[in-house]
């Protein structure tokens, strides 16, 4: 029982001392991925991983969770403090699962969600023709305005009248600009719907008043821990008191079993440390890096979609580059920088295939670089994206990068 894993599974260990350096020498750019704290890490493989727990604190399926129900009700109060909510659930395994709930909790089949298209910055869960809630609910979506690339708030006004949904969805994994849900709780009233808010992407800056909070305006809001919070991988509903039960009966025992118990205190770790000082300065610098960046990725002449960003992601138009999305996230990793490919709103290539690439400041900033090494990483990407058949160049370039990289450690003691 007491043996290393390096003594119990040399492969396996092997495989994750490469993820280790492959993660150490390049640069993070996925607006989705971040490292979370010694104190995450530490937590998540931690013995809460034996228990079973189905059910909620006070009311389990089983014995034994007298200080399994004290984590969870430290993560439900820390939860409700930071994101000044009437009622959490911080049961959900992951962002996916705690939307699936809502759509249990407050639909029915056949029911309509209005969503965001994903080629227009929506995401997969909001009922995508390949997902689960496409086979139960009818999806109808709302785009961005051709000219200015953001909402058009008449447009989904008028979609809404007439598609009459029971569910609106705000919310996004490629939206660059700040969102207004005063809006949207407008128009979730004229048509009698109910207003989910999902902010994955943006919780970090929504919690330190950096972007507009949905939680006054929304009746559900749902977010991931693992993005700007920086948490463990996971997910959270916020609601109002009148649909607490309700959604949490469609957590369990109607869309997941046992909750994961480690995750639940990485929870906790997390939303202490999102109180404290430093995370707010490490998200306005978030929100710093993607402006510099962007800055430089436009000063050599690259189109970002809606001019620039709000937020700590950016989306980049290659099209008139007459490069794909998938070609430029390929050649970038050769250079030790990895971005993924993304749908632009009105996108002539498949999802496969795309017309941009979606770049974010997250994981960058929590190893302490600045608006100095924005700039240099952005015309970097500039110089890879504007020679592509140049190997030599991009193997020099990984040198360069690996060299950065070194100043920056993302665990200094981790080997
Ligand atoms: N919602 C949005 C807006 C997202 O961007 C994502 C993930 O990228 C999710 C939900 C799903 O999160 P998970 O991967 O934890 O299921």
């Amino acid at each position: 029982m007491s043996i290393s894993l390096a003594q119990n599974d040399p492969e396996v260990n092997e495989i994750l001392k490469q993820e280790l350096q492959r993660q150490q020498n390049s640069l993070t750019l996925i607006p989705s991925e971040n490292y979370p704290s010694k104190a995450v890490l530490e937590v998540e493989g931690s013995v809460l991983i034996d228990k079973y727990a189905e059910g909620y604190p006070g009311r389990r399926h089983y014995q034994g969770c007298k200080f399994i129900d004290e984590i969870e009700e430290l993560a439900i109060s820390r939860a409700k403090k930071i994101f000044k909510a009437e009622h959490v659930n911080v049961q959900a395994h992951s962002g996916t699962q705690a939307n699936i709930a809502i759509y249990q909790a407050l639909l029915k089949p056949g029911d309509t969600i209005l969503s965001l298209n994903l080629s227009h910055g929506g995401h997969l869960s909001h009922g995508n023709r390949s997902t689960l809630p496409h086979t139960h609910y009818r999806i109808v979506n709302y785009g961005v305005d051709r000219e200015s690339e953001t909402f058009n708030y008449e447009e989904i006004q008028a979609i809404a009248e007439n598609c009459h949904p029971q569910l609106i969805i705000v919310g996004a994994s490629a939206y660059p600009r700040a969102i207004d849900y005063s809006h949207w709780r407008r128009i979730a009233d004229e048509v009698g719907a109910y207003l989910m808010a999902d902010v994955a992407h943006i919780i970090g800056l929504i919690v330190t008043g950096l972007h507009p909070d949905p939680v006054p305006y929304a009746n559900v809001v749902t977010t991931t821990t693992h993005k700007t919070l920086r948490g463990p991988r996971g997910g959270v509903i916020i609601c109002r008191q009148n649909l607490a039960s309700r959604i949490d009966r469609a957590i369990f025992p109607g869309t997941q079993g046992g909750p994961f118990m480690h995750t639940i205190a990485a929870k906790a770790v997390c939303f202490q440390e999102a109180q404290r000082l430093e995370f707010k300065e490490y998200q306005q610098q978030i929100v710093s890096n993607a402006k510099a960046l962007a800055k430089s990725l436009r000063e050599d002449g690259l189109r970002l979609v809606s001019g620039g960003t709000d937020t700590h992601l950016i989306l980049v138009d290659l099209s008139k580059k007459s490069l794909t999305g998938d070609k430029a996230a390929t050649i970038l990793e050769e250079a030790g920088i990895v971005v993924n490919k993304n749908s632009i709103p009105f996108d002539p290539q498949p999802p496969s295939i795309t017309s941009g690439i979606r770049p974010g400041t997250p994981a960058l900033t929590t190893r302490g670089m600045r608006e100095p090494e924005m700039q240099l990483i952005g015309k970097w990407i500039n110089k890879i994206l504007s020679s592509p058949e140049d190997r030599t160049l991009r193997k020099k370039m990984r040198s360069w990068v690996r060299e950065l990289c070194q100043q920056f450690p993302i665990y200094e003691d981790l080997k």
